[in-house]
């Protein structure tokens, strides 16, 4: 059997080195754009950017690991087109068959043409080398603006507050983080990067006018899932890959995980695409038990986190499109910190920060009732 793995991420890595586990010897190829092994990108905005760590840390395997589990690397290899009746798809280098395709492409960042056009330094962060080239620009007295309050956003204003930078983020929210976490625990993370020193500019959207001072900027504006090929090839694309509950697409042979899967949840009732390293794994691991024949639903709920300063956070499941009625909280933010989100008194999303010996207490507590009010 051959499997063949478009990406070299990390569910594109999960699927092979599951199948492996697993018991499977048959033939298993990752194509991978980028000229390097499969790496994880959590690091490329937290320890690599702080200096705490390399970009080698993030490898999910050496070489040597590759090579004894008999999985074929092929870096610097674009597949760019597939064909579904044949069963073969065509990289920049060949033509390769395969039994099973797994579409494992990520994500890739929003551009925002006003901050190209700005005439200053713009970065975007995806990459090892977009992590080094940023490390470079956060030095001790440089002008950086930030453009979005999101995850990466904030996690490379706190890099750059560590290595002595001004900081500017620009965001068009009311509020950072508002569209995850709602005012009231939004609210806090607000608060957390001003008392750092953080020029937070909220609620009016970024002018050429506001980046003509900067050292450097910093584009961190969400991502778009890698469709083209899929919907080239002809499978169901709609704000993603769709896949049902063993990651499966419109064509039998073919699966997609990760950040481009649009999966039909089956805990949650309702199509989601998640974005996040847990889901990379999770459905790595899934995708290699529905090629290996053993039917496992992909049902884990949605989890992620993030540092920040002194402050380390973990969310588990996911608000949705019906919102949530009211938050419930314990504890202090900055110190151990607990939050629930609840609709029609169940929990619908829970997070810990700096509390983590909480985590299984919180994963446990979606789709519960809500802890009596402490
Ligand atoms: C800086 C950063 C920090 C993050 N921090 C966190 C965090 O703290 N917590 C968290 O939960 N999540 C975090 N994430 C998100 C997490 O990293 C992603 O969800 C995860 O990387 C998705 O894995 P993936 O394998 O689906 O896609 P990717 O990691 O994007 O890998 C896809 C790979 O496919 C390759 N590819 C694309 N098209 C082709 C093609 N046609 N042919 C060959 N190869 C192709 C790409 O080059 C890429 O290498 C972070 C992301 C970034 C960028």
């Amino acid at each position: 059997m051959t499997v063949v793995i478009v990406g070299g991420g990390l569910a594109g890595a999960t699927v092979a080195q599951t199948l492996r586990e697993r018991g499977d010897d048959g033939e298993i190829v990752i194509l991978a754009a980028e000229p390097h092994l499969p790496y994880e990108r959590p690091p490329l905005s937290k320890a690599v950017l702080l200096g705490d760590k390399g970009v080698d840390s993030a490898y999910v395997h050496d070489e040597a690991w590759w090579r004894e589990h008999d999985v074929e690397v092929r870096t610097g290899t674009e597949v760019q087109s597939i064909d579904l009746a044949a069963r073969t798809l065509v990289t920049n280098a060949s033509e390769q068959p395969y039994e099973w395709l797994v579409l494992a492409t990520g994500s890739e960042p929003r551009r925002l043409r006003l901050a190209d056009e700005s005439g200053r330094p713009v970065h975007y962060l995806r990459t090892m080398e977009d992590s080094l080239a940023i490390k470079e620009a956060l030095t001790d007295g440089a002008r950086i603006s930030i453009i979005g309050g999101g995850w990466i956003g904030l996690e490379v204003a706190a890099a750059a507050r560590n290595a002595g930078s001004a900081v500017t983020v620009h965001e068009g929210a009311e509020l950072p983080l508002l569209a995850v976490l709602g005012p009231e625990v939004a609210q806090s993370f607000a608060d957390l990067h001003r008392a750092h020193g953080v020029d937070l500019r909220l609620g009016a959207p970024v002018t050429a006018d506001d980046l003509s001072e900067a050292d450097a900027v910093v584009v961190g504006i969400g991502v778009t899932p890698r469709t083209a090929l899929a919907e080239a090839a002809g499978l169901e694309v709609d704000n993603g890959v769709l896949v049902d509950e063993l990651l499966r697409t419109s064509d039998p042979h073919v699966l997609a995980i990760g950040d481009i899967a649009n999966q039909q949840h089956p805990v949650l009732g309702r199509r989601i695409r998640v974005e996040h390293w847990d889901n990379a794994i999770g459905q790595g691991k899934a995708a290699a038990a529905t090629i290996l024949g053993s039917a496992e639903p992909y049902t884990k709920l949605p989890y992620f986190f993030t540092d920040q300063y002194d402050l380390g956070m973990e969310y588990f499941g996911n608000v949705g499109p019906d919102g949530y009625d009211r938050v419930q909280t314990s504890g202090d933010f900055g110190g151990a910190f607990r939050a629930w989100w609840i609709r029609d008194d169940t929990v619908v999303a829970a997070m810990q920060a700096n509390d983590w010996d909480a985590s299984d207490v919180m994963r446990n507590s979606v789709g519960q009732a809500p802890p009596p009010a402490s």
